[in-house]
């Protein structure tokens, strides 16, 4: 079953000129479901290869007006396409039809059914072979996250082992693989662990939505196939983002690290701001770029990798309410930008960053010609500088240095 996300928003606040605000649209097998829907999130669809799908689902992770905006809107182009029975349902924390009834008169009269559902944090809804949860995040007193998650699958049946024990094909290996036990000709009982592998754990996705770096939040994204993070800061904004219940990049590869999901990706508008970042930084993820969840999740590189960094104990160190008090971008770039290293995915080149921030050196990060990794990038004259530090503090199976 394909699982993957496309980010359709991953600017905060506003539109850019290249990013709209939060829209993330989820696809699993032909199920669309989307999170969140920012202004102008149907022409995001529409520009994209996917089009405007007729979504049955949009979930809100709050009403800030930078996450739902681009609703009305959208609902009524569904109606527009003359929708009179499938129906639509809008998600969200408590005060959704408190926001429905203010939408109202924008909205006038819908011609399909449209249902309007208020979760709890930790309330579940049963989707067959997945579920989609509800969780606390700090961003509010309401605001939500949202858990996919695909429950265990059995093992791989193993045909060499069920051939050796006389197992026939057909029948007695369905039953097999529904759990039962089988008697073969020989009279012996072979049972379901004597030929499947171990169970496969199922598939979990994690979207935080707005939030300050949280405990929550961590407990949520444990042992996530893909945690999609909020990061609208740099650290040298620490404190607009503690006064605005944010993240800062830092903190959301922070909580990424503590969970540890395979990959992480952060909506990280801060670093698109001209001359934030010295370097004009260009970071994963883009709007309209997808991220797949490999079908199993044995098979997920950097995993191994991200389970290694806990523990090296960052962990002990990061804690709510954490402040960052470096200023790391002291120097003005001027000097021309050299590759450093290549880093897997955004969190580690984030790890990388913190390391070269603390040794005095600004970085940038463009993304890399390959899927899902990201350049780190240093002014040529601290590259050498800038290697060391690197070196004494990762392992040298972590990094694929490229001089
Ligand atoms: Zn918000």
């Amino acid at each position: 079953m394909d699982l993957d996300v496309v980010f359709l928003g991953t600017a905060a606040s506003m539109p850019t000129a290249q990013r709209g605000p939060a829209a993330l649209l989820v696809r699993r097998g032909s199920e669309r479901l989307l999170f969140d829907c920012g202004e102008g999130t149907q022409r995001q669809l529409q520009r994209s290869a996917i089009g405007l799908p007729d979504l049955q689902e949009i979930f809100l992770t709050h009403f800030h007006a930078d996450h739902f905006l681009g609703l009305p809107g959208m609902l009524k182009t569904f109606a527009l396409r003359g929708w009179d029975e499938t129906p639509l349902t809008v998600y969200g924390p408590r005060g959704l039809r408190e926001l429905f009834k203010r939408l109202h008169p924008f909205l006038g009269r819908l011609p399909y059914p449209l249902a309007v559902v208020e979760l709890e944090a930790g309330e579940r809804l049963e989707r067959g072979d997945y579920t989609i949860e509800g969780f606390a995040v700090e961003h509010g007193p309401e605001a939500l996250g949202y858990t996919i998650v695909e429950p265990e699958r059995p093992g791989r049946f193993d045909v060499d082992a069920a051939d050796a024990l006389g197992v026939p094909d057909g029948p007695a290996r369905g039953r097999l693989q529904a759990g039962e036990e089988v008697t073969v000709d020989s009279g012996r009982t072979v049972t379901p662990a004597d030929v499947l592998g171990e169970p496969r754990p199922g598939r979990r996705l994690v979207l935080t939505g707005d939030t300050a770096p949280s405990p929550l939040v961590v407990q949520a994204a444990h042992d996530a196939d893909l945690l999609v993070h909020e990061a609208s800061f740099l650290s040298s904004e620490a404190e607009r983002a503690r006064a605005t219940m944010h993240s800062t990049a830092a903190e959301a590869a922070e909580v990424a690290r503590l969970a540890p999901p395979a990959r992480a990706h952060s909506r990280l508008a801060a670093l698109l701001r001209p001359g934030a970042c010295g370097g004009g930084a260009r970071l994963l993820p883009r709007d309209g770029r997808p991220a797949r969840l490999r079908p199993d999740r044995g098979a997920v590189p950097g995993a191994r990798r991200a389970a290694a960094r806990q523990g090296r104990g960052a962990a002990s160190t990061w804690r709510i309410g954490h402040r960052t008090h470096r200023s790391p971008y002291h120097r003005a770039v001027m000097s021309a930008m050299v590759q450093l290293a290549t880093a897997g995915d955004v969190a580690e080149a984030e790890e990388m960053q913190e390391i070269l921030r603390k040794a005095g050196i600004d970085s940038s990060l463009e993304q890399s010609a390959e899927e899902d990794a990201v350049n780190v990038l240093v002014p040529e004259a601290d590259r050498e500088t800038a290697q060391e530090a690197i070196e004494a503090l990762t392992e040298p199976d972590d990094l694929t240095s490229e001089p």
